[in-house]
């Protein structure tokens, strides 16, 4: 917890607790005692006293989008839920519940919405991972913002589960759903279900001449930390070299994070400039301006090949790592080859492409899939009556839709269904997307 303020004679004002505000947009949150430095916000800024035109720096929605934030308690959310009459209340401790695949921000902020709700239906949360919660947005300015790796976690699974009175499964997959018995097959054994909601999110894809061994694809906490390990501090372990393939949007945030980190870093794309997407906002010029000063190379209009793990001999030329040896005595690089024949060398490659939604469990169970698992655009609903679907694995229309805002408004959809209570029609919104390349944010449509 941070320190209250220091009393200052006659200003009452400054004897109020620092209070916390989130942005509804993409859930980040305002704390003032630590202000937002980054946009120009002091340490202690009072919420009241932010510019009108102070955009959110995760998101860039305006002041207006934020609102008082306390994180709720059991009771508090058991208060909440009297308001509301669950179908499922009186026979709820005999029921499987609602089972939620995946703890990022979707699978927790459904099980927040559904306790809000509903204090007693069970939930349980089945994930691949420990289920921390943390900002998916701050892993790609955590360097520039000198956010120690082990800050990024906001709340710990197992913490968020006891608040929410939550089952949750860590480290444990889900294989199979069978929609008749309504049964989820995981690695830890079969789950029965009432309602079924998938928030397992997409994966980073990797093009198929790259192999994975050799390749980073940073789309969560756990890869991301590994990744920082692997860098070291380049202040006192020295810069590395990171070559990355694809300047989208995370690759170029990414670019311009290990930049400013320190690293030395070499962005690769098919298109002739980064954000290609974003070219009427004119917004490859624009990154590239603000990157001139950092040691970001981009190379633009090529394909890359293959990667290779190569050892570099006396004279720094190729060689191939000798078999089953180790590597001590030979320093190794990765060699990165293009399709025109050029060479690069690097110590990482992080491969930013794209995500992909993994198609498995939404196949078992014959739901509907375009390019993702096909949800009804106002309920939200596959094409299973007790299966929902939200986040980065759905689609609406055969658009993905993977920005963060969306989340909330799909979780109060996904939860008033589920618990019997008014509907709540899900709106289809266009995107606010803020490059957070931090020397220079954008704002894009
Ligand atoms: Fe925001």
């Amino acid at each position: 917890m941070t320190a209250q303020p220091t009393a200052i004679a006659g200003d009452v004002q400054a004897l109020a607790p620092w209070q916390s505000y989130i942005c509804h947009a993409c859930g980040y949150i305002y704390n003032e005692a630590e202000g937002d430095p980054d946009s120009g916000l002091a340490a202690g800024t009072r919420f009241a006293d932010i510019p009108e035109d102070w955009a959110c720096p995760l998101c860039g929605v305006t002041k207006s989008d934020f609102e008082l934030y306390e994180a709720p308690s059991l009771d508090a959310l058991r208060a909440q839920a009297s308001g509301c009459a669950p179908a499922m209340t009186s026979a709820a401790r005999q029921t499987p519940g609602v089972v939620i695949v995946g703890a990022g921000r979707a699978g927790w902020q459904l099980a927040e919405t559904l306790r809000a709700l509903d204090a007693e239906v069970p939930i349980t949360i089945v994930t691949a991972c420990a289920g921390d919660l943390y900002d998916k947005p701050l892993l790609s300015v955590a360097m520039a913002r000198q956010i120690e790796p082990e800050k990024l976690i906001k709340e710990a699974g197992t913490e968020a589960a006891r608040r929410l009175n939550v089952r949750l499964l860590p480290q444990t997959l889900a294989i199979r759903i069978c929609k008749e018995t309504r049964q989820l097959r995981t690695t830890r054994g079969t789950l029965r279900y009432d309602q079924l909601v998938l928030a397992h999110g997409a994966k980073a894809a990797l093009p198929p001449a790259l192999p994975a061994a050799l390749c980073w694809r940073i789309n969560h906490l756990g890869a991301y930390l590994q990744l920082r390990a692997a860098l070291g501090d380049a202040a006192t372990t020295g810069p590395k070299d990171v070559l990355i393939v694809g300047a989208g949007l995370i690759g170029s945030e990414l670019a311009n994070d290990l930049a400013l980190g320190g690293h030395r870093i070499t962005l690769l794309d098919v298109q002739p400039e980064p954000l290609a997407r974003w070219h009427a906002d004119q917004a490859g010029a624009r990154v590239l301006q603000a990157w001139k000063d950092l040691p970001i190379r981009f190379v633009g209009e090529v394909k890359v090949s293959s990667v290779e793990r190569l050892a570099l001999d006396a004279e720094r030329l190729w060689k191939p790592l000798p078999e089953g040896m180790a590597r001590a005595g030979l320093s190794t690089r990765l060699r990165i080859t293009t399709e025109c024949g050029q060479h690069f060398a690097a110590d990482e490659v992080i491969v930013a492409t794209g995500l992909q939604t993994p198609s498995r469990l939404a196949q078992s169970a014959g739901l509907a899939w375009a390019d993702g698992i096909s949800v009804d655009p106002h309920t939200l609903r596959t094409s299973d009556d007790r299966i929902h679907a939200m986040g980065d694995c759905i689609t609406l229309g055969g658009q993905a839709s993977r920005f963060i805002e969306p989340i909330a408004r799909q979780a109060k959809t996904i939860a008033a269904a589920i618990t019997a209570c008014e509907p709540v029609p899900y709106e289809t919104r266009t995107a606010v997307v803020r490059v957070k390349t931090t020397s220079m944010p954008l704002t894009l449509h």
